[in-house]
């Protein structure tokens, strides 16, 4: 196997357990990234050609290589896929009564490039690395082997494989659900197949659902950036009185209204569709109030250039939803940007809040559920924060 050489003291990070390895980093007179191919097995080393690990290497990628054992000359291969893909298997059955869950979560799986979804017998993969991609029939043989899927549903067409020079392109392989079923926290939720947002749905968010749905108790709850109504309908599910879901997309509104009614029939529930900021200004300016909000918009900082803009945004959409909170009501206030620190999520809030002179009391601080493993040396592997606060004067 080819050694990848790190040049003197790069090695620093990767010793203390994370698994990417950036282009500047390489000593490229030992090791030029050049002679490697996409997807190439190599062995890591330091400076000093002391063995890392072993990784998979990407030469026309910033990320230019990733670890994927702690020892030297381990290839990749059918048998390591499988041992990775049984060892996150055996994670989520301990975790949960059944198969619906985040299968494997890259990094935090110790399979870089590598998301999976798996809903009953159909799977949906994301693939955002050259070195995951070229490993693709192996890995497509050891979910087999594993889980005998029905359905697998590719889901290539995210912007990040780009980064790796990868085409993007949805493929599917067996009869695809015509849409997906998931029970979760004693609901259970239809989402679109092929066509919803991301693999369809957002598992990350499950724990945070269930603890916002300790206060629906006869609450008017609203949902915004409801998508098919994960908070609202668990909300509507623990006997809230009524449900507002306002998304952008029509089509995930109009599932959210049938889980609201599929799930809570006695709940009155309501979809507003149209830009969140808008419609949140105009029920502002109506004067309505709600017991328990769910504010959960989709990543404002994508990338870190986004940073200023993006904070703006979620300062603006805290800033509005706590004007529609009732005296006392819960705010839900998450953001899954990893580029967005705790912290400043947490004063997005406070100082939401302070505005309008109110005291805001944290009651839990959340994350992405146990199904989305933080690689402890990695913060890139966490993203998702969820505060839950009260409100009041
Ligand atoms: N809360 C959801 C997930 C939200 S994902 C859950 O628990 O599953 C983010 C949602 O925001 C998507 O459904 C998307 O359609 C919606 N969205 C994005 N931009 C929007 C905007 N400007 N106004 C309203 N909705 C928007």
């Amino acid at each position: 196997m080819r050694k990848l050489c790190l040049k003197k003291n790069e090695d620093r990070r990767l010793r203390a357990g994370h698994l990417w390895i950036f282009a500047n980093e390489v000593d490229v007179k030992q090791s030029p990234l050049t002679d490697f191919a996409p997807g190439e097995a190599a062995t890591l080393c330091d400076w000093r050609g002391a063995p890392l690990g072993s990784v998979y290497v990407n030469p026309a990628s910033l990320i230019c290589a990733r670890l994927h054992s702690r020892k030297p000359d381990v290839e990749l291969d059918d048998a390591l896929l499988a041992q990775r893909l049984e060892s996150a298997l055996a994670l989520r059955q301990r975790l949960y009564p059944g198969p619906w869950y985040r299968l494997c979560h890259g990094e935090g799986d110790f399979l870089p490039g590598l998301v999976i979804d798996r809903y009953g017998d159909h799977l949906t993969v994301q693939v955002t690395t050259a070195g995951m991609e070229q490993r693709r029939e192996a890995l497509t043989a050891a979910l087999h082997t594993l889980l005998h899927p029905t359905s697998i549903l590719w889901a290539n067409d995210l912007a990040a494989r780009g980064l790796e020079n990868l085409s993007r392109e949805q493929q599917s392989e067996g009869q695809l659900p015509e849409r997906l079923e998931v029970p979760e926290n004693g609901c259970r939720f239809f989402a679109p197949c092929a066509t919803g947002q991301k693999t369809g749905w957002f598992f990350d968010q499950r724990p945070n659902r269930a603890e916002l749905a300790r206060y629906a108790k006869d609450a008017d709850v609203l949902d915004i950036f409801s998508y098919v109504g994960g908070f609202g309908v668990t909300a509507a599910a623990a006997g809230a009185r009524s449900v507002t879901f306002m998304d952008a997309s029509a089509q995930a509104l109009a599932f959210a209204e049938e889980n609201a009614k599929a799930n809570a029939p006695g709940c009155e529930a309501q979809t507003l569709c149209g830009d969140a900021f808008d419609l949140l200004r105009q029920m502002r300016d109506e004067g309505r109030r709600f017991q328990a909000i769910s504010l959960d918009p989709p990543a404002f900082i994508k990338r870190r250039k986004d940073a200023a803009l993006g904070l703006a945004a979620y300062k603006q959409a805290n800033d509005l939803a706590v004007q529609l909170l009732a005296p006392g009501g819960i705010l839900a206030s998450s953001s899954c940007s990893h580029h967005l620190e705790t912290q400043s999520l947490r004063a997005c809030l406070t100082q939401a809040a302070a505005k309008r002179k109110l005291h805001a009391r944290i009651l839990f601080a959340g994350g992405q559920g146990p199904d989305h493993p933080i690689h402890a040396a990695m913060p890139e592997t966490a993203y998702l924060k969820c505060f839950i606060a009260q409100v009041g004067a």
